[in-house]
């Protein structure tokens, strides 16, 4: 059986589109900064910048108002972001010293977990590693803490633009300016349809890049600068249900093991959110060798396992979902953050402590000092690389890094299979991270070969396994069918590779028929799978994707 090699078939990033050394238009809205992307990271430094720079005006401070905008390309806020979620409330209590842990938006404390490792059919309860612990941590929706965020935000006077995706940075020199928003109303083949609307500038003092998971502003933005980290970024895809149960779930659950093949490193979720509802989901690295691996058909399977089943019986799927996760840690940061008129914040940085399934509180906490790093180079009047260096240094000083620091090898040890990680990762927690020495090299996920082995694949009964098509449906996806596609699919697309990205996939937008890729774009949940291992996501008509309520 060949091997396929992802890379070779990967579109280059269009980085003459995402770069644009263009001054903006005549017309352009004036802001001082910008935030793309309002999931944890941008709002949670929105919401510290507008602060700051109230009580700086309150003090009669020299900064005077400060215009803070946050472009989002979901239609409603919280639409596009998902998560488990369990949360560590630090930044929250960081970001909110008034309010009590009763005042956030979260579902219940986590009183109760277990860790399973399960065979099929059979599930052993083994201890909980220590970098899994969770109690006094809250299971949340990321749809809520978002949609709560937004509105801190817009109390504060931020301006908070939903369905506005940003389509490319306006850089002049080495400084990025402003940015510039997708067109919507094109038809299929982009052309201008009755209803377009043409794309807006906005120019900004500083553009603060929390677009999310493979941002794709901020590649652009490494590759134009020549950012580059010790090892490339590696990611997992993650496909989650919310589901109405009829009894109360009593702990939060992980598991390792089946359905995942051993050479595969993920795990399952099971986390209670409230009374009558449980998120359940599963996580695969990118790095799987098997071309005919399917996380959601995985997912699938794995709900017929007696622990889960048990849990699900004579309950409801509510929503469906799937996203990466950026899981190089430590090792795969950029070298820097910050640049001239620009910083990167949470997942689009690689803030995510995968031992722990962490990144929320990072997010936050990096959006924080994104903020304080902006509030000071504002007051000193400029905001040069070398005045927003200090972001880099206040997450250097911080527990971002020195959580990501001691779990630097744990995901890389995994790169040889599940058992020998599994001791390599106890020997590390043991030794606090000094265990080995040095750093485990990882190619980029498109790299790692593959060969179609076992298929995934089961009949979905409708009532507790759903077809892609189902599952679509359930993530709120409206996509109008006509919007021109914003997927660029690469080289010499054999019937094999049309494969191995209809198994990627988990919104059903590719297909094989004949020996041919047939795509369907309006399928897409912005999960971002393909853009690390196949067709490049470009943004899109504002509004176009999942419209996630509760996720
Ligand atoms: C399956 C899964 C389970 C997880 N479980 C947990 C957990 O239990 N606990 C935990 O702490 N963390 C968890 N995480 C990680 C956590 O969800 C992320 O670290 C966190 O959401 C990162 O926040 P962010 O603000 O950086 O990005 P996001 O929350 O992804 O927000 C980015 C926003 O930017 C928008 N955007 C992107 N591109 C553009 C553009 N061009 N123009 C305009 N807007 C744009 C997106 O629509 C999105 O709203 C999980 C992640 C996944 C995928
Ligand atoms: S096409 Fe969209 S939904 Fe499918 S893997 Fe790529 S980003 Fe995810």
């Amino acid at each position: 059986m060949p091997s396929i090699l992802p890379i070779r078939h990967q579109h280059a990033l269009p980085l003459d589109q995402l770069i644009l050394a263009e001054a903006p238009g005549a017309d352009a809205i004036e802001m001082d900064v910008l935030f793309v992307g309002a999931g944890p990271a941008g709002l949670a430094g929105a919401i510290e910048l507008a602060r700051l720079a109230r009580a700086d005006q309150a003090a009669g401070g020299t900064l005077g108002e400060l215009n803070i905008g946050v472009l989002e390309k979901a239609s409603g806020l919280g639409e596009h972001n998902l998560s488990g979620a369990v949360v560590n409330p630090r930044a929250f209590r960081d970001l909110f010293p008034d309010l009590d842990d009763s005042d956030f938006p979260f579902r219940q404390r986590v009183n109760a977990e277990a860790v399973y490792f399960l065979t099929e059919g059979a599930s052993r309860r083994i201890p909980t590693p220590p970098t899994m612990h969770n109690t006094g941590n809250y299971s949340a929706s990321i749809s809520e803490i978002v949609r709560w965020l937004g509105g801190k935000a817009e109390e504060l006077g931020v301006n908070v633009f939903t369905g506005f995706p940003v389509d490319s940075l306006l850089v002049e020199g080495q400084a990025v300016r402003g940015v510039r928003t997708t067109p919507s109303g094109l038809d299929r083949d982009g052309h201008a349809g009755a209803d377009v609307v043409p794309p807006t500038d906005l120019t900004a003092r500083v553009t603060v890049l929390s677009e999310g998971t493979r941002g794709t502003l901020a590649q652009a933005w490494c590759q134009w600068q020549g950012v580059s980290s010790a090892n490339p970024q590696i990611f997992a895809l993650g496909v989650k249900e919310l589901w109405k149960v009829a009894r109360p779930l009593d702990r939060v659950i992980h598991s390792m093991g089946w359905p995942l093949p051993s050479d595969v490193f993920g795990g399952s979720w099971c986390y209670p959110h409230g009374p009558d509802q449980v998120s359940i989901g599963l996580v695969a690295g990118l790095d799987y060798t098997n071309a005919n691996l399917d996380v959601h058909m995985l997912l699938q399977r794995m709900k017929l396992h007696p622990l889960f089943r048990e849990i699900l019986s004579g309950g409801e799927l509510l929503e469906w979902g799937a996203k990466t996760i950026p899981e190089g840690g430590y090792y795969a940061l950029p070298s820097r953050r910050s640049g001239d008129g620009l910083l990167l914040v949470g997942d689009t940085a690689g803030f995510v402590d995968v031992p722990s399934l962490k990144g929320i509180h990072y997010a936050m906490q990096s959006g924080i000092f994104a903020a304080r790093a902006i509030f000071d180079a504002l007051k000193q009047g400029q905001t040069s690389a070398a005045a927003l260096a200090a972001y880099d240094r206040a997450v250097e000083g911080s527990y971002i890094r020195d959580d990501l620091y001691r779990t630097r090898n744990m995901r890389l040890a995994f790169k040889d299979g599940f058992v020998v990680g599994a001791a390599k990762a106890g020997l590390m927690t043991l030794t606090g991270g000094r265990f080995p020495a040095g750093r485990i090299a990882m190619d980029a996920d498109a790299e790692a070969p593959r060969t179609a082995g076992e298929e995934t694949a089961i009949v979905p009964d409708g009532v507790l396994t759903f077809s892609k098509l189902d599952a679509v449906f359930k993530s709120g996806n409206a996509t109008r069918d006509t919007i021109p596609s914003h997927l660029l699919v690469g080289k010499d697309v054999t019937g094999e590779i049309a494969d191995f990205y209809a198994h990627l996939c988990p919104a059903g937008v590719y297909e094989r028929v004949g020996d041919e890729l047939r795509v369907n774009p309006p399928n897409c949940v912005d999960c971002k799978a393909t853009d690390v291992l196949g067709p490049r996501w470009t943004p899109r008509e504002g509004g176009s994707g999942p419209q996630y309520r509760a996720m």
